[in-house]
Formats: C-alpha cells, sequence, structure tokens
C-alpha cells in the first residue's frame, strides 16, 4: 500500500503520471472517491504519463473511451452511469480487461465482481480538516 497526499490538482495530476510512466499493457487501475475527488485529474496524469497526446475527459455517457495516441492504447472507463453489470458485457468490456492496453475504471467499485484480482485499486479521498485542495491518494 502507498499513500501519496496531494495539496493541488497539479499534485493529483503529476501522481498520475507517475503511474502512466511505469504502466505496462495488461495493467488494470481501478479508481474510487466521491464526485470532484480527483479521478478524472488523476486518469489525464496517467495519459500523459503513457505520452498520449490526445484530450482526455470523462466518458460519463459513453462508459468507454479508448486512446490509441500513446505507448499504450490507455481504455479509460468511467461507469457512473451503468445502471445494469449487463451494459458491461454489452461493450464487450473483457477484451479492454484481458487485453494488451492499460486499463483505468473510475467508479470501479459498482462494478466490483468484474474486476481481475490483480488490479491496482486506488481511492481519492478529501478531507476537509487539511483545507479544500487536500487529497489523500492510497494506492493498494
Ligand atoms: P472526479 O473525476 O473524481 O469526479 P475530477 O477529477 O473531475 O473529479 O475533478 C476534481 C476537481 O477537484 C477539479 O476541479 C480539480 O481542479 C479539483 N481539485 C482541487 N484540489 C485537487 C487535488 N488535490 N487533486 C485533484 N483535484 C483537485
Ligand atoms: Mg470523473
Amino acid at each position: 500500500m502507498k499513500v501519496i497526499e496531494t495539496y493541488s490538482s497539479e499534485e493529483t495530476f503529476e501522481a498520475g503520471r507517475t503511474i502512466g510512466r511505469a504502466a505496462k499493457a495488461g495493467d488494470i487501475y481501478t479508481l474510487d472517491g466521491d464526485l470532484g475527488a480527483g479521478k478524472t485529474v488523476f486518469t489525464k496524469g496517467v495519459a500523459a504519463g503513457l505520452s498520449i497526446k490526445e484530450h482526455v475527459n470523462s466518458p460519463t455517457f459513453t462508459i468507454i473511451q479508448q486512446y490509441d495516441t500513446g505507448r499504450l492504447p490507455l481504455y479509460h472507463f468511467d461507469v457512473y452511469r451503468i445502471s445494469d453489470i449487463e451494459e458491461m458485457d454489452e461493450i464487450g468490456y473483457e477484451d479492454y480487461f484481458y487485453g494488451n492496453g492499460v486499463c483505468i475504471i473510475e467508479w470501479a467499485h459498482l462494478i466490483n465482481e468484474l474486476i481481475p484480482e490483480n488490479a491496482a485499486r486506488i481511492t481519492i479521498e478529501k478531507n476537509p480538516e487539511k483545507g479544500f485542495d487536500y487529497r489523500k491518494i492510497t494506492i493498494y
């Protein structure tokens, strides 16, 4: 387990970038934390670490967005609006989870039963006592 405390979105982006630089084909990272915690900021950092040039945004309405311009393909999931786990089957999630790219999954606890054992689990938490821009990032 590793804990990273950040005090700005830039620092959270940098934490993601470090992960992206080290990422290997087949890696899966789950991201959990409240709305506005910084999951998408972190993901943008991961994309930068993979040298992805495209603009990365949360794929809330499409569940998955794929980026192919980097060192490895990035499969960015946001499953916040999923209402039935079968929607994951419909998008063919297994091809991504067990493929040769890097998966990052926002709100992963909502599809917990589908997350492979070997996934790296990341949580981002606020702490009002430590200020508005404070975040605690825990990597399990
Ligand atoms: P999520 O995807 O978890 O819903 P976003 O990444 O879209 O959250 O948004 C996080 C928001 O919080 C952004 O507006 C960002 O500027 C702000 N923010 C403030 N401090 C931090 C921090 N330390 N880390 C990440 N984001 C932060
Ligand atoms: Mg988001």
